[in-house]
């Protein structure tokens, strides 16, 4: 194939099976940087978006937005890597760079941000090429593997607690203990809040304990939820499921916030008067600008924070993919070239 050509595994359908596929990247822009890829962590999105789920993907392309990789190419006017240091990629690989948002440094709300998965090529593949701004250099403390689940799945849950103000005053609920929540589950615990897993499933309560959860709570036990009325500070879904919304804002305290950070197929359909009488808002958070995944990275490096993961090689992506629909994996699996 010829020198410049990126190869990789593309859904060239909605619900398709990957197959390998080879692309174009052209002349590498002025503010970009090619990363060969070493990791890349399987997100539920990377699913939705083969599933085409929320009607926002572009075929053929290559999932995959958790990437680790070492820098081989920069552009002519990126002045903030070299050739040899150790990056990595989240949801984001692209914004304007001057709108209201980007000058405040939350590309993530930027009306132009390109995902690095939608209309663009991700990192189920041997390279992927993003503006350097959106390549985040990985702390030395950090092992690729482990660190590869953090660009998405760790910013995503350490964007909101901080954000939001998590505290040792605070008595957070992680809701659902999969990629997402167990990494949820350790920030909360490094902001020095009180930590509840909320899982389905009843194998995880022991190392939900271990990675920093106070109290394990049975989602599939009638009624759990509606026992800890008025309990918490925040509760953070990163269920991309259906759930009873209503029990969840109950469980709040006065002024407490729901944070819908998974994705459920349907609309949350709750009651004003809760929200009303008890001043509790509900919000959702989009991953985390450039600038916060800098400081997440440094945070798990100093906290010794870290993924929980299941390695495969990167052509097993499409048996991957079930196990990570059936609910199999504990708790992130991550592809390797
Ligand atoms: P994941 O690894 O599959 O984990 C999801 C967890 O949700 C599962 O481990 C399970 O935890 C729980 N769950 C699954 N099905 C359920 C059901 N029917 N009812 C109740 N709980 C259920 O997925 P993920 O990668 O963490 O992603 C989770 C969601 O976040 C997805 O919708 C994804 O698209 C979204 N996401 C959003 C952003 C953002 O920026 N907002 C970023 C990344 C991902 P238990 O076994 O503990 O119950
Ligand atoms: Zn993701």
């Amino acid at each position: 194939m010829p020198a410049n050509e990126i190869s990789g595994l593309a859904a060239h359908a909605a619900g398709a099976q990957l197959v390998p596929y080879r692309y174009d990247p052209g002349e590498l822009k002025v503010n970009e940087v090619e990363i060969k890829i070493s990791h890349c962590g399987v997100c539920h999105s990377d699913i939705h978006l083969i599933d085409n789920d929320w009607g926002i993907s572009k075929f053929p392309f290559i999932p995959g937005h958790e990437i680790v990789g070492t820098v081989t190419a920069v552009g002519s006017q990126v002045r903030d890597l070299t050739v040899g240091q150790r990056v990595g990629v989240g949801w984001q690989a692209d914004s304007c760079g001057i709108c209201e948002w980007c000058r405040q440094g939350e590309e993530q709300l930027c009306a132009l941000s390109q995902p690095t998965c939608v209309g663009r090529n991700g990192g189920y593949a041997d390279s992927v090429r993003v503006n350097s701004r959106f390549a985040i250099p990985v702390p030395e403390a950090l092992e690729s593997e482990n660190v590869a689940p953090l660009l998405c799945g760790g910013i995503t849950v350490y964007s909101p607690m901080r954000n939001l103000g998590v505290r040792p005053s605070s008595r957070v609920g992680v809701i659902g203990i999969g990629g997402l929540g167990h990494l949820g589950l350790q920030f909360a615990k490094a902001f020095g809040a009180e930590v509840t897993a909320f899982s389905t499933s009843t194998d995880k309560e022991a190392e939900s304990k271990d990675l920093g959860a106070d109290h394990f709570v049975n989602t599939r036990d009638n009624g759990s939820l509606k026992k800890l009325a008025g309990s918490f500070d925040l509760l953070l879904s990163t269920v991309g499921a259906d759930q009873d919304w209503q029990a969840i804002v109950n469980g709040l305290r006065p002024k407490g916030t729901l944070c819908v950070v998974g994705v459920p197929p349907s609309a949350i359909s709750i009651q004003a008067f809760p929200l009303i009488a008890g001043q509790r808002s509900i919000t959702g958070s989009n991953t985390g600008s450039p600038h916060d995944l800098f400081e997440m990275l440094d945070v798990a490096a100093r906290h010794g924070i870290k993924a929980i993961t299941e390695r495969f090689p990167m052509d097993k992506a499409n048996e991957v993919l079930v196990k990570v629909k059936k609910n199999q994996v504990r708790y992130r699996a991550v592809l390797t070239n």
